[in-house]
């Protein structure tokens, strides 16, 4: 089975819709619910949340 996404821009492997990288399932992503992600993938996501939680409370701090 192959599945492509219109939100993928695969020249970087990014994902247009939540402006990161591209993890299928992950919180916002049109495959959200419908697939199941593994411990490993639950933690690099977690990961990548906690980074973005923290550029949007530097950018508050720098303005
Ligand atoms: S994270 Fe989801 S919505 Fe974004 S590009 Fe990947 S499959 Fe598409």
């Amino acid at each position: 089975m192959t599945f492509y996404c219109k939100n993928l821009d695969i020249n970087t492997d990014q994902c247009n819709k939540l402006h990161s990288e591209c993890i299928m399932g992950r919180p916002g992503c049109v495959l959200e619910g419908r697939v199941a992600l593994s411990e490993e993938l639950e933690k690099k996501i977690a990961k990548l949340e906690e980074e973005r939680v923290e550029r949007v409370r530097q950018r508050k701090e720098n303005v």
